[in-house]
């Protein structure tokens, strides 16, 4: 099976809780205006790749935690589901998912999806609502902690105020920025880095 990767990389600090493992999906059908992820909206040819080439790198860090996002996961719901199961199988315990769609968008269509995610991170990104929390771009995003043993350290990690810090990874001569600046810092950001 086929699917569109921006990007993955391994350890990331600042999406989800401890050293993890990030997956970013390419292609994103939403397109929230002031995005700063913009990069991700086309379903490119050239970030084409094959799951299992996917599954192969993630299983090389050897780690069990997870965060996916992108682009939007759930625009290749198939080959999401697929990835997910997988992970399930190879016993991830902290996969958190970040998508621009809303939770009762989602659980008409993919309730079977849900059931393979540990910690849903869901909303468009709205520009203008600033969110001073760590884990989001716009105050109406919502966190469902779909797994009761990681319910405390994301409802600690949900009360976590953004910082400054930010990863900064190059990857084939590209610059990523990972993590969650403030709506504010977006634009001293593009103009720096894109
Ligand atoms: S859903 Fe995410 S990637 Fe897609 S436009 Fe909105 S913020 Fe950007």
């Amino acid at each position: 099976m086929e699917v569109f990767i921006n990007l993955i990389h391994f350890p990331v600090y600042t999406l989800g809780v401890g050293k993890r493992i990030g997956l970013w999906f390419q292609g994103c059908s939403i397109r929230c205006k002031g995005c700063m992820s913009k990069y991700t909206w086309e379903f490119d040819e050239k970030y084409k790749t094959d799951v299992e080439d996917v599954l192969k790198e993630i299983f090389s860090f050897n780690v069990k935690k997870i965060t996916i996002s992108g682009g939007e996961p759930f625009d290749q719901s198939e080959a999401l589901e697929y990835i997910l199961k997988k992970l399930k199988k190879n016993n991830f315990n902290d996969i958190l998912v970040y998508t621009g769609y809303e939770y009762d968008e989602l659980i008409k269509k993919y309730k079977n999806i849900l059931d393979y995610i540990d910690v849903l991170i869901a909303g468009r990104f709205i520009e203008g609502l600033e969110s001073k929390y760590i884990w989001k771009g716009s105050e109406n995003q919502k966190m469902y902690i779909f797994n009761k043993k990681l319910e405390k350290i994301y409802n600690d990690y949900k009360k976590k105020k953004k910082d400054k810090r930010l990863q900064i990874v190059e990857k084939n001569n590209d610059i990523y920025i990972l993590g969650i600046p403030y709506q504010k810092d977006i634009k001293e950001i593009m103009d720096e880095f894109m």
